[in-house]
């Protein structure tokens, strides 16, 4: 989420050892003569980071500006995952519940929720990218709503609203005013898209992770935010991994 300077002020004070135990994964740092900035990969093969970077660079600031990259590596690790595609008779989170996704030629071609399945009908070739667009018009119509709320909360209004899947972010928002959130958020429990819609609503005041960023933040959302931000990260990786191809 944007600005990316949370992490940084959540690392000051802490030991090294710390920030790296919250890191998902092992590193490597690696400081190199010819580096002139820190750069960041992730090695499939032995599921741990590589970070290279300038000489000077000390341990405790390169673990700081890893784990600010922390949304960017979780998509790493989920990418490097089978992905479970939107399939007849897959099952898929959807607002935190597990639906199964039923598929029947006849049925028409929009898809349904029902009892706790999505039925969607026509051709077979069809189906994933009907649930994608389902999905997707589900999301900016739910958290439209919610900026909308969170929004009037705060005493402010969003130039625009809008859902993806760009990047590694769950929202961002820009100087301008322009909220954009990732479509996925509507997969997770209503609390847990809740916080990041309050989180990009708080930005609309503050574009920073200041006390008074914070404190807005906490208002909008109101009790169980450390939870929900919490729930985020533990369920991030599979929001990742539904409706991708293998
Ligand atoms: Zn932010």
């Amino acid at each position: 989420m944007t600005p990316a300077i949370s992490n940084i002020m959540w690392s000051s004070g802490r030991s090294e050892a710390a920030l790296e135990a919250a890191l998902p994964v092992p590193i490597e740092i690696r400081p190199l003569r010819t580096a002139k900035r820190l750069r960041l990969r992730f090695d499939e093969a032995s599921g741990a980071l590589l970070l290279t970077c300038p000489w000077r660079t000390s341990r405790r600031a390169a673990l700081a500006w890893a784990l600010d990259q922390r949304d960017w590596i979780e998509a790493q690790l989920a990418l490097a995952e089978p992905g479970e595609p939107f399939e007849p008779g897959a099952t898929i989170s959807f607002e935190g519940e597990e639906i199964r996704i039923v598929w029947d030629a006849s049925a028409p071609r929009t898809p349904r929720l029902d009892n706790g399945e999505l039925r969607v009908g026509g051709p077979e070739d069809g189906v994933a990218r009907r649930i994608e667009l389902f999905l997707k018009r589900h999301a900016l119509d739910t958290m439209s709503r919610e900026v909308a709320e969170f929004a009037a909360a705060a005493g402010v209004a969003a130039a625009s609203v809008s859902v993806g899947d760009a990047g590694s972010r769950w929202g961002s928002c820009s100087s301008r005013g322009r909220i954009r959130l990732s479509w996925r958020l509507i997969l997770a429990p209503p609390n847990v898209r809740r916080y990041v819609v309050a989180h990009e609503v708080a930005h609309l005041v503050h574009l920073d992770h200041s006390p008074k960023f914070k404190a807005l933040e906490a208002r909008l959302f109101g009790p169980g935010l450390a939870e929900a931000k919490t729930a985020l990260r533990r369920i991030g990786p599979r929001l990742r991994r539904i409706g991708r191809r293998r």
